[in-house]
């Protein structure tokens, strides 16, 4: 079960392994946990998201590298979906560009 987990467990720039003070839970629902982790040796950051999918005999992750702070995430987060109109609006800026 936790084979996959373990390339969470280490920095991917630096390869130091995550102290317990490195990770921050983002959000914790139902079906999936998602982390920030942030490496105290070379300072970058990560994301993470932990499910179960649809199969509870097994984990499933997806780390990714993040530019983000765990600060302006949750601050993301706060501010919700993006809606259609500004997925229209962000298309005719890049369009008249
Ligand atoms: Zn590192």
């Amino acid at each position: 079960m936790t084979n996959n987990l373990n390339t969470l467990l280490f920095c991917p720039i630096c390869s130091q392994k995550y102290s317990n003070g490195c990770i921050r839970t983002v959000a914790n629902r139902k079906e999936a946990i998602i982390v920030h982790i942030t490496c105290s040796v070379c300072r970058s950051a990560s994301l993470a998201i932990i499910s179960n999918g649809n199969d509870n005999d097994r984990l499933i992750s997806v780390g990714m590298l993040t530019d983000l702070s765990y600060d302006e995430i949750i601050e993301m987060i706060k501010k919700g979906p993006i809606t259609a109109d500004e997925v229209l609006e962000i298309n005719q800026i890049i369009s008249s560009v």
